[in-house]
């Protein structure tokens, strides 16, 4: 018999977005179920939203297919995004925002309560909520509440009406929970309602003015350094009033996002071993920038090491091909060196990190125009989260399952442990289920796309990548049996 590779596209579906899938079949895809553990050949065939069978193929059947084309995935779960709504529309809207995360192969998303007014309280969810019910999108919006009042760091929220709410956990982020002391009792009251507080570490006093991370770009670059210990010393700070809480509350639960430096890692890696419950994430960017990327600089971070694990220099090198201070590197935790890129990537491969996390910062051009400095921290990133990843399976840093599972299992655990979820999709099992809904993302690793203005369908066009090619062309994204994204070059002969 021949064998049919699968790098054969699916032929359109048919269906406008929101609409139920009522039938998609896929031959010889290659199918990664984190769940199970189980990757390999295989087809499925999804009949009225729900994914009616899942078939392993084996001997000839398989024969040709490979990890290299078409792969099938459980829809991912992004832990840590900003739609920008409400009070930032300019920025991002909930409708915006699930387009592009559905574009990025995302069918749940967890947003950050730094909005306009902050989600301190039940009516901001509600209006979250209803914006996403408004539009056609069936990416699933969850949220987390803010830990204090207004994001102040005063005192703490209406923690307990957002629980009944249904939030999925509480931060402050955009910045750090102010005080160990408002930590503390974050931590206890949210550990009796069964969630975690998720913290953006950060200790405000030594990365007061701060523009990049300190050390020999920022210098160069004259720029003002933010050391490592703004991160060290803030987890470290985390990590001692949880260790202490614990005793009061033993369900507290601590998250730690965007985690960036080795040494945050390593005290992260440390408090795992000796048992005290903590998850962090680490995001694509600081697993693929660094800080030689202001001075114009734009390999990847795995480029940028020698064979000895120390960074390169870009100067010495002549790497710099791009222009200096692109405002889209603006971001916080700053760019880091190709050593703290390194430590966040082997962190997300031995485990320590738990989930890779976008978040996604979508800016207006004017919060960007302006000085480095000046500029507004944050990357668009939910829709280019995936070829980042890819990039590095491509380079033989990840395996495919691992990547998968850092955006599916590994934040769906951090989310899913609690009874606020229920009933949401952060609690289905992120695996290839037959007979349940079909959620699931399609994407083509022997196809790219080049990210523009125009193919990115965030608000925010402020990514670092603008120009350059990512391998892992998303074909179609199912989210909850209905369709949210489907390649605007999918072959329509069939219908
Ligand atoms: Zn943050």
């Amino acid at each position: 018999m021949t064998a049919q590779s699968n790098a054969a596209r699916p032929a359109s579906l048919g269906p406008k977005i929101g609409e139920t899938v009522e039938r998609f079949e896929l031959e010889k895809a290659w199918l990664v179920d984190p769940v199970s553990g189980r990757e390999g050949p295989g087809e499925i065939v999804v009949v009225d939203g729900v994914l009616e069978s899942v078939n392993w193929l084996e001997g000839d059947e398989a024969a040709g297919v490979t990890a290299a084309g078409v792969v099938v995935a459980p829809g991912f779960f992004d832990m840590h995004a900003h739609f920008r709504e409400p009070g930032f529309e300019d920025a991002e809207t909930v409708a915006t925002g699930s387009a592009a995360a559905a574009h990025g192969g995302f069918t749940t998303v967890a947003l950050m309560p730094n909005t306009q007014p902050a989600l301190d309280e039940p009516g901001v969810l509600a209006r979250i909520r209803a914006a996403s019910a408004a539009g056609t999108s069936p990416v699933e919006v969850l949220a987390y509440g803010a830990v204090s009042a207004g994001r102040a760091g005063e005192q703490l929220s209406a923690m307990g009406e957002l629980a009944d709410a249904g939030v999925l956990g509480y931060s402050d982020d955009g910045a750090p929970v102010r005080t160990a002391k408002l930590l503390r009792s974050a931590l206890l009251y949210a550990g009796m309602l069964g969630l975690p507080i998720v913290d953006h570490a950060e200790d405000l006093e030594l990365t007061a003015g701060a523009e990049a991370h300190e050390g020999y770009v920022a210098s160069v670059m004259g720029l003002a350094g933010w050391p490592s210990a703004g991160e060290v010393q803030a987890v470290s700070r985390d990590l001692s009033v949880l260790a202490d809480a614990l005793a009061d509350e033993p369900r507290a639960r601590l998250h730690l996002t965007h985690v960036s430096t080795a040494a945050a890692l390593d005290l992260v890696r440390a408090a795992k071993k000796a048992g005290l419950p903590v998850t962090c994430d680490v995001t694509p960017h600081h697993l693929a920038f660094t800080d030689e990327w202001i001075a114009g600089s734009r390999r990847w971070a795995w480029e940028a090491i020698g064979a000895d694990g120390k960074a390169l220099d870009a100067w010495a090198d002549g790497a710099l091909t791009a222009g200096p201070y692109d405002t889209a590197l603006r971001v916080n935790p700053p760019l880091s060196t190709a050593e703290d890129a390194a430590a966040c990537l082997a962190a997300l491969v031995d485990g320590t990190a738990d989930a890779v996390a976008t978040d996604h910062a979508p800016h207006t051009v004017v919060d960007k125009e302006v000085e480095f400095g000046k500029a507004s921290n944050g990357i668009s990133g939910i829709e280019t989260a995936l070829g980042i990843l890819l990039a590095l399976v491509d380079a033989g840093k990840l395996p495919l399952a691992r990547a998968v599972a850092a955006l599916t299992t590994g934040p769906a655990a951090v989310c899913a442990a609690s009874d606020a979820t229920r009933g949401t999709s952060a609690a289905r099992p992120r695996g290839l289920v037959e007979g349940a809904a079909a959620d699931l993302v399609v994407f083509d690793r022997s196809d790219g796309w080049v990210v523009t203005p125009e193919s990115l369908l965030s608000k925010g066009k402020n990514s670092p990548l603008l120009g350059r090619e990512l391998p892992g062309r998303v074909l179609l994204t199912i989210a909850g049996g209905r369709l949210a994204y489907e390649d605007p070059d999918a072959d329509d002969s069939a219908n």
